[in-house]
Order: C-alpha cells, then structure tokens, then sequence
C-alpha cells in the first residue's frame, strides 16, 4: 500500500511502534510513495550498521545527529588523519602561536565512548563495493555497511606553478600541514622579517597572511584578480579592506599571476608574469580546493566538481549519501562550515530508514576572522548577475561598508565591513524572507533602528 502523507514527529526514535507517523524536527517532510508498512519493519532497524567516511566537520556531525536519532545504530567513522576532529579554522590560530597543538581536538576522547561512536583513524578507505555494500582500506581489510556516507572533504587546489615542490612551499588542509609549516620556520630560524608569499587572496588566504603577521613573518598576499575576495565582495568594499589589512602589515599585489618558485632545493623568490621578482622565505598556497573524488569513483558514482546529489543528498547509489566539502549540491561545492554542517543533519536524518528530509540549502554566512577587522558576507553578496536594486553606504575613512542586494524588495545578499552589529538582524531579515520595501530607503541612514524591520509600523 503507497500513501502520500505529510507527518509529524521529532525523530526516528520516536517513531518506533507507531504505524503512520513519522518525521521531522525540520517542519519538512511532505512525503511521496511512503510505505509505512515497510517502514515500521525496518524501524528497528536501529541495528543498522553506518560507515561514515572523513572525519571532518561533515562527517562528526553526521554521527553527533545520527547518534539523537538512534541509541543503537552501530555507527562507524574511518579517518585518513590521525588526529580526532578538530575544526579547520583553528589551524589558523595554531599557525599564528595563538593555540597549542594539544588545544586543537573539538571533543575529549570519552565523549566518542559517550556517544559509542567508533573512530578508526589514520585507516584510508580505498575502496567501495556498492553492490555488496563493503567498504575496503588500504591494508584490504572489508567493512560491510548498511549506509554509508562519504563525508571525505576536499584537499588545497594546487595550482600548476613550476617549482612548487621545493622545499618551502605548502597548503594549509590538516593539521599535518600547519605542523609542517611551522617545523620549517622553526628550522629557518628567526620569524621574525622572514618572508611569507601567500598564493591566493580569499577568505583562506587573508587568514593566513594574519597568522604569517602574527608569528612575527612579513606576509604578501598574491591575487590574480583585480581584487580581493572577488568571489564574496564587490571592488569597493575590496578596496575599503584592503586598506585596513595593509594597516596590520600585510601586502598585496593584485592581478599577480605566479609564473614560478625559484631557489637551488629551497623556495628563495617567486616570479610573476611580467617578470617581476618577490622574495620568499616560505610559500602557501591558497587558491581555493577541490572535491576527494577518488573513493566515489571507485564506485561508479556520478562526480562533476563534487559527488552529485539529490535533494536528500543521496548519490546515485540509494544507500550511499554524500555531505560537505566532497559533494556537490545542485551544481555547486559550498566550501564553508554553515553547509556541512547543515548538509550533515539532513544525512543524519536520512541515512537512517525511515521517511527522508528534502535538503532546503542553507543562508551563506562567512566571516573573515582577522582581530580589528569586521567582514561578514551574507547570502548572494557578488553575485555575477547584476540585476538587483543595489543599497550601498560607505565610510573609507571609518573604513566602513554595507551594501545591501535586494531582489523584490527582498534582501538577497549583505556585505558588512568594520560594523557587525546588525549581522544577527540582516541573518533574521534573510531568513525570513522579510520585504523592506517601506524602508528600504531609511534602513541605511544613521540611527535607524532594526526593530522597525520587525515591527509591522513604519
Ligand atoms: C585553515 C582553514 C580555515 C577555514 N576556515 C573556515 C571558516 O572560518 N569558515 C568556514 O565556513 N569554513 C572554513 N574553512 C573551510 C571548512 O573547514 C570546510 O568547509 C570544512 O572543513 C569541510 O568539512 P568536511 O568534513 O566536508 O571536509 P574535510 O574537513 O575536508 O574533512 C574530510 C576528511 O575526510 C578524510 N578523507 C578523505 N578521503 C578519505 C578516505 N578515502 N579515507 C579516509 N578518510 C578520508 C580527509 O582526510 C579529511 O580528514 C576553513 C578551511 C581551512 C583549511
């Protein structure tokens, strides 16, 4: 018997025993061909057993919220690292000395026992074998999965520039990375005054260039572009940062291409198109990522940029799900913590039999994280289509910027520079989809207060 229902319930727990309801803390699930008889039989199915590959962000998360939705699933995570979770952004503040490597693990090992979440790391998948639902390591070893999740990140883009495999030259991924850059400033003695060349001039790259300061380095930033976060902000909030990253002491040249690292075994320079010559004692790159594809492809799995997914972020294979920085959602890799994370709940919830949540995407919020600078970037902030009513005010000397994209008299899109204090609202203001149009023209005045957006008065 097939029904089309919508249902009500907090999660699959709940669900057990109780013959037509079901679903979601998500307010989602409008269901299509839900068979309940099949699945209140495979309810409990707690017992399954769910092999989560990458233990990044997406991948702990998937096993924190599977472990809410099941007390007895036999949840597995293997990791190529050796380290347990850590998140990503505090490499940075371990490269600038701010953070020990012991400082870096999210979770203390007991919370992994406390929630019965086996972690099996340094052990590389390398293999899958989607007909008879196996997973296989370096070593041979099989695994044998009821779902599996492919929560296997991405690796630093390297761009293809002669001589970027001296010595001195790296990525910024694992924590494997940040030793190694910090070990060979270590070996070159002093910090202090040496020179650090960062390849690239986003959000990753600008953090970089602020640890490189804080350890006491002289940081230059190359972009290929006319300006920086070309991808996140327009060319006037870029110049309005710009200035204010140069007064902490970093440089920048714009529309730099690399054309090669020069030095006998070690990086000493760098050479642009055009010939000019730039000393550097160390080399970073950062210049964006790209997607681990290669287990996915060992299973036939459809990959583009990302493994491609459905709207329950399935990939073609039924019970094998993909999340994060390796999958590919509607024609793009977010690249950014708010989608794993979200992506990730969704797989929590559906990874487990059961009814099965639409993924509905998520605002895109990044924040540049650089002490005395302020830089949030809301939703659609530069997008490449031009066609929104456009609100802007700017402040160089202040150095402030806001500039709102508003579609239908809807906000798409905010950049904030030098002033965050209204971030929470524009997030609420996005989120809810709420029409300025009667204040659109006062919001970015001096002394206009927020609460009006809220309040139903102009
Ligand atoms: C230095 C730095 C700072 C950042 N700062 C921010 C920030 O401030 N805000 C933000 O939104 N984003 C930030 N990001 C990006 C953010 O960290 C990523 O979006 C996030 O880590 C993606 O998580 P993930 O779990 O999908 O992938 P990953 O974090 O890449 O984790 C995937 C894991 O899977 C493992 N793996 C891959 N293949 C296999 C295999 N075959 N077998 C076993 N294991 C495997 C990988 O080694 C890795 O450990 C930053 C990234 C970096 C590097």
């Amino acid at each position: 018997m097939k029904e089309t229902q919508t249902f009500q319930a907090t999660n699959h727990s709940e669900l057990k025993g109780k013959k037509y309801q079901a679903v979601t803390r998500l307010d989602i699930l409008k269901y299509r061909n839900f068979n309940p008889i099949l699945d209140i039989r495979f309810l409990g199915g707690d017992l399954m057993k769910i092999i989560i590959v990458g233990n990044g962000v997406s991948g702990i998360t998937v096993a924190k919220f599977l472990r809410t939705q099941s007390e007895d699933a036999d949840i597995t995570i293997f990791t190529d690292e050796k380290d347990y979770y850590y998140p990503r952004p505090i490499l940075i503040e371990f490269l600038a000395g701010r953070v020990k490597r012991e400082e870096i693990y999210f979770y203390p090992p007991t919370w992994y026992a406390e929630k019965k979440i086996k972690v099996e790391s340094h052990r590389k998948v390398a293999k899958i074998y989607e007909k008879s639902k196996k997973i296989e390591l370096e070593n041979g070893e099989q695994y044998s999965y009821d779902c599996l999740v492919l929560a296997t990140g991405a690796k630093s883009f390297i761009l293809p520039i002669e001589g970027f495999n001296k010595k001195g030259s790296f990525c910024l991924r694992t924590i494997d990375d940040a030793q190694r850059i910090k070990d060979y400033l270590s070996a070159l003695g002093l910090y202090n005054k040496r020179k650090a060349v960062i390849i690239g001039g986003g959000f990753l790259g600008l953090e970089t260039a602020y640890a490189m300061s804080g350890a006491g380095l002289e940081p230059t930033v190359l972009e290929y572009n006319k300006s920086l976060l070309s991808r996140q902000i327009d060319e006037q909030g870029a110049d309005i940062l710009k200035v204010k990253l140069e007064s902490l002491g970093i440089k920048f040249k714009l529309e730099a291409e690399c054309e090669s690292l020069n030095g006998n075994d070690q990086v000493e320079s760098i050479t642009l198109k055009g010939g000019e010559v730039i000393p550097a004692d160390l080399v970073i790159m950062a210049a964006g990522i790209s997607s681990n594809l290669e287990l996915a492809k060992t299973a036939g799995l459809k990959v583009s940029k990302g493994i491609l997914v459905n709207k329950f972020l399935q990939t073609d294979n039924e019970f094998i799900y993909a999340c994060g920085d390796t999958a590919e959602f509607d024609g793009r890799v977010y690249g950014i913590i708010p989608v794993a994370l979200a992506q990730a709940q969704t797989v929590a919830f559906n990874a487990l039999n059961g009814p099965k949540l639409v993924y509905k995407g998520v605002l895109l919020n990044t924040t540049l994280k650089i002490a005395g600078i302020d830089l949030t970037c809301l939703g659609d902030s530069n997008p490449p289509v031009k066609a929104y009513d456009i609100r802007r005010k700017a402040d160089p000397e202040k150095g402030t910027y806001i500039k709102l994209l508003l579609k239908a008299n809807k906000v798409a899109g905010v950049i904030l520079i030098g002033d965050r204090k209204d971030a929470l609202s524009w997030t609420k203001i996005i989120n809810q989809k709420i029409d300025i149009g009667r204040v659109k023209d006062s919001i970015l005045k001096e002394n206009f207060d927020m609460a009006r957006v809220f309040s139903n008065k102009s």
